[in-house]
């Protein structure tokens, strides 16, 4: 979907996060250079395009403001004509297509604070830009052309990566290297489409023998590629874009809370003697570094640790809606650590949490409190810690990171991020199984075509090639506002 899509909106934002010395307000459209020099001073006559310049950005607005208070027409007339300045700034023309969303592109770079970048925004918006939705710049870099929907999508997974690896990663799928493997795939599957609409237009049985045969080995070497390319997703993927999920379960008191302190190091989660006092579910985002996870190669690994509201009989309502809350979030972690009082021992709500927990979500048993006097001797595949001491700690990490061990194996491998990829390949996966037993079955050369008609399709859903207005809208929406 490479169209030359002009939009007649010119659309403005802050385009840098909060906090920093320097932020940058970017404004994009037909009405960019107008906006640019309505609002920043001196404009040069002869500018030139991708030069930096020295000025200043001015509101219209604060001039009015200024002069409607001040003392020289108490009548309220017409704003004094000379705009109050806002700060000293540099900006930036990049003219259309040599720009990130190929439209005409002026940038303000002024001082960080929130205040001055909202002033200069809103003279730009004053002047004539409209407010930028989420996503909306690289929407039109899209839609201009510039990058293909994974590279796309790689802008909002490089913005919010948390590890180094994650952000190399997004690179590689910025810089268009899935989209180049996608459209090699798609490529080879349009011409074995072509080859059964051959089929089908002009049938003669000879031919359609030898394209029959040709198309089995080719369509298993596809249908094999794209199904490896999928499972990237679940084999690291999604631990790369979102980290790891451990879900901690057990009852109230058994030291849940404590144990997120010590892996995280800060007293983030309240810890009570009294039972019950994690109602909600509470989660922590840790960095794993290289002591923990050296042996499986996840270096600085983030892992969301989820603590939920600790089961008990006695529950009150409050407690009962924290526990269905808690139960709910188990749902998309890579593991439970069943946390147990090792004083205590394991006993039916144990054994009623392993039942009620999702079949496929592995757990480990850790055997708190074993600092304490009366802690019973571990079953042999307990965890033996003590949260209170930090002891069994590092076993605990390694442990961990042994049981997801396939999840992070992702060295130099190419990944799938993000899971809307991830479910297209698998609907083209299915798309190609269906036409691979079609063809085992001899079924009609229409059938076949169909399915691999469908498969070309969900591959150009991928790249954005083929893609509705709605699918593009919810992709965008996750972006933040200004990329
Ligand atoms: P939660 O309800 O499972 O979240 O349990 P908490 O973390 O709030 O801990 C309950 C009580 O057990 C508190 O008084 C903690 O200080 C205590 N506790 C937690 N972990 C340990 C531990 O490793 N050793 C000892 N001796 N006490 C612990």
């Amino acid at each position: 979907m490479t169209q030359q899509l002009v939009s007649s909106r010119t659309i403005a934002a802050i385009a840098t996060g909060s906090g920093g010395g320097v932020g940058i307000v970017r404004v994009s459209g037909p009405q960019a250079l107008q906006i640019g020099q309505k609002v920043c001073a001196p404009w040069p006559s002869d500018l030139l395009s991708h030069h930096l310049y020295l000025g200043h950005a001015h509101s219209q607005r604060l001039s009015g403001q200024a002069s409607a208070s001040g003392s020289s027409d108490s009548q309220g007339a017409a704003p004094s004509s000379l705009p109050a300045r806002i700060d000293q700034v540099l900006f930036v023309v990049m003219r259309a297509p040599h720009s990130y969303t190929g439209e005409d592109v002026l940038e303000i770079h002024g001082h960080g604070g929130a205040i001055t970048l909202h002033l200069i925004l809103e003279a730009c918006l004053d002047a004539g830009a409209d407010s930028a939705a989420p996503g909306e710049f690289t929407r039109r870099a899209f839609l201009a052309g510039k990058l293909d929907l994974t590279a796309a999508e790689a802008v909002a997974q490089l913005v919010s990566a948390q590890s180094v690896s994650a952000a190399r990663q997004a690179q590689r799928q910025l810089h268009g290297e899935l989209g180049r493997v996608v459209a090699e795939l798609r490529r080879r599957l349009t011409v074995l489409l072509g080859d059964f609409e051959g089929m089908l237009d002009f049938p003669d049985l000879d031919a359609d023998t030898e394209v029959l045969a040709r198309a089995q080995p080719e369509l298993a070497a596809l249908s094999a590629r794209i199904s490896s390319l999928a499972s990237t997703f679940h084999r690291g993927g999604k631990a790369l874009s979102r980290g790891l999920e451990l879900a901690l379960l057990g009852k109230t008191n058994a030291g849940k809370s404590s144990l997120i302190n010590a892996l995280c190091g800060s007293e983030r989660v309240l810890v009570d003697a009294r039972p019950g006092t994690t109602r909600d579910f509470v989660e922590v985002r840790t960095q794993w570094g290289s002591d923990a996870s050296s042996s499986q190669g996840a270096q600085d690994l983030t892992v969301t640790l989820i603590d939920t509201a600790g089961e008990r009989a006695e529950a009150t309502d409050l407690e009962l809606a924290g526990m269905r809350l808690g139960r709910q979030r188990w749902q998309g972690a890579d593991l439970a650590l069943l946390v147990v009082d090792g004083t205590v021992g394991m006993g039916p709500e144990e054994s009623a949490l392993l039942a009620l927990r999702p079949p496929a979500l592995p757990y480990l048993v850790v055997w708190n409190k074993s600092d304490h006097q009366g802690c019973l001797p571990p079953p042999a595949e307990a965890i033996a810690c003590s949260a209170l001491c930090g002891w069994g700690l590092p076993e605990l990490r390694r442990q961990v990171l042994q049981r997801l061990a396939p999840q992070l194996e992702h060295d130099d491998e190419l990944l799938i991020v993000s899971e809307r990829q991830a479910l297209t390949l698998q609907h083209c996966t299915e798309a190609l199984k269906q036409a691979q037993s079609a063809l085992a079955l001899k079924a009609e050369v229409e059938v076949i075509a169909a399915e691999l008609r469908t498969a070309a399709l969900r591959l150009g859903e991928l790249t954005g090639d083929e893609i509705t207005p709605g699918v593009l809208d919810s992709i965008f929406a996750r972006f933040c506002v200004g990329k």
